[in-house]
């Protein structure tokens, strides 16, 4: 500890703090080598700096799991503006709560100040008039900033230094029965934040948890609360779903806990439909789609997510303007099925921008007119255009040979794709084309 940090200390009032008693990561199965090294930084800078500091929340729990922790979050003493005085890239976000954003390179870790919240009397907490807490800016005790998170397994802070790990809250008895047990009384916190249903499907799915029943009982009464959500809020939570590698099980869920037609309302409703078969089965398909990519490390974006969930009723709605040139009615379509999510969730335009470039591009990819092949190839969004084809043949057999097509083009050599072409160009002369719609076809 430097002069500065030894001064701090001496004139600090000392807190009354109850330990959780000081548990040896290592006892515990917590490998620290996989904690990377700015992360290490990160705290032993504050600490040298004389602050408490430790790695908090998801990171710890999955090292305790003995899974790759996603990011890596820091929680301490430190005030933000004292945080930021620290580090030389080091950026204030947040308006209600300040949180510090310390980048090194490529990486950036949250580094957040210690908050009370559990034990503040009411008064002091702003609530909407359905419960939610409105304000959750008080700071606290390293213990205090323990009881106002979620779950008991997300509720664990570790010094990587000394290898000492804080369980306030009875984390390593649930880690060790894989339970899920939201901290303090479950009502009264799905009704401070109603998200908290969300994280509890999610986490469950994602970690192979059971939800603790005390836990779980009250999500079929108080979902109703996850309409007050901002829809952007609301946004992020959908996409940590989709990008938590269980998405499939976890849409199961909220359809079991009927809380997926709160979230998508619309998409619900065509789902009871003649076509409402075939897009639930492409939002399966989707899905796993999703969960392996996310397993295999590779990245996924929510506009592909929107392509899919999206895809039949934008199709049926597309009925409704047919007497519209072709890219207009795609237009109106395309802009009436957003408009039915976004009351809900609302969705960064890029996001919608590119769902609608994924769908513009699959009558070309049909049709493969002329020269439209080489340039659909060179179009920034051929990739995911393509992909998109070959979720659409996963539920539309008569697809595959279009799919198979489109496979051997992108492979073949210059002349081979001329090949292709050409032969086209004589079958759909032959204008078998139009009636099998290209499936099926040899190169
Ligand atoms: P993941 O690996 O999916 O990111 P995580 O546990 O890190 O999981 P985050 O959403 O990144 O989840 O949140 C970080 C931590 O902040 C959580 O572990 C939890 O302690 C706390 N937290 C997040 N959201 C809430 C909430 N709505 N209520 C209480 N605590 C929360
Ligand atoms: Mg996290």
């Amino acid at each position: 500890m430097n002069l500065l940090g030894k001064l701090k200390r001496a004139i600090q009032p000392k807190r009354k703090r109850s330990h959780s008693g000081h548990i040896k990561g290592k006892a515990v199965g917590l490998d620290k080598t996989a904690i990377p090294k700015h992360a290490l930084t990160v705290v032993k800078t504050l600490h040298k700096a004389g602050f408490e500091a430790y790695l908090v929340g998801g990171c710890v729990r999955d090292l305790l799991l003995g899974k790759t922790p996603k990011d890596f979050d820091v929680s301490t003493d430190a005030k933000p503006e004292q945080i930021k005085k620290l580090f030389k890239t080091c950026y204030l976000v947040g308006r209600r709560f300040r949180i510090a954003h310390v980048r090194f390179g490529r990486s950036v870790f949250e580094v957040s100040t210690f908050r009370a919240n559990n034990d503040a009397p009411d008064n002091k907490r702003e609530r909407s008039e359905h419960g939610l807490v409105l304000n959750d800016n008080i700071y606290g005790s390293v213990e205090e900033d323990a009881f106002r998170r979620d779950f008991t397994i997300n509720a664990f802070y570790y010094d990587p230094h000394k290898d000492n790990l804080l369980d306030f809250t009875g984390g390593l008895q649930d880690i060790k029965h894989k339970t899920l047990r939201m901290i303090g009384d479950p009502t009264e916190r799905y009704r401070e934040d109603p998200v908290r249903m969300l994280r509890a499907i999610r986490f469950a799915a994602k970690l192979g948890c059971e939800i603790d029943a005390q836990s779980e009982t009250p999500i079929a009464k108080m979902k109703s609360l996850l309409e007050h959500i901002a829809p952007a809020r609301l946004f992020l939570e959908v996409e940590k779903l989709l990008h938590c590698g269980h998405s499939f099980e976890v849409i199961e869920q909220l359809q079991a806990y009927g809380i997926f037609e709160m979230i998508f309302p619309t998409v619900h409703a065509h789902y009871a439909t003649e076509e409402g078969a075939g897009a639930r089965e492409l939002l399966g398909y989707l899905l796993k789609n999703t969960d392996k990519r996310i397993q295999a490390g590779k990245s996924t974006t929510p506009a592909f997510f929107l392509a899919g969930l999206l895809w039949f009723p934008r199709q049926s709605l597309l009925a409704q303007f047919e007497n519209h040139p072709r890219h207009i009615a795609e237009d109106k379509a395309a802009e009436k099925a957003f408009a039915g999510l976004l009351k809900t969730v609302s969705i960064p335009k890029r996001f919608t921008g590119r769902a609608k470039e994924i769908w513009t591009l699959q009558m070309p990819l049909e049709n493969r007119r002329g020269k439209t092949p080489y340039k659909i190839l060179n179009n920034p969004r051929f990739r995911a255009a393509y992909d998109f084809l070959l979720l659409r043949a996963q539920v539309d057999p008569s697809l595959q040979g279009l799919a198979d097509w489109w496979t051997r083009f992108q492979e073949s050599s210059d002349s081979k794709r001329k090949s292709m072409c050409d032969n086209l160009r004589k079958r759909q002369n032959r204008k078998s084309f139009q009636k099998t719609g290209g499936a099926g076809e040899e190169s």
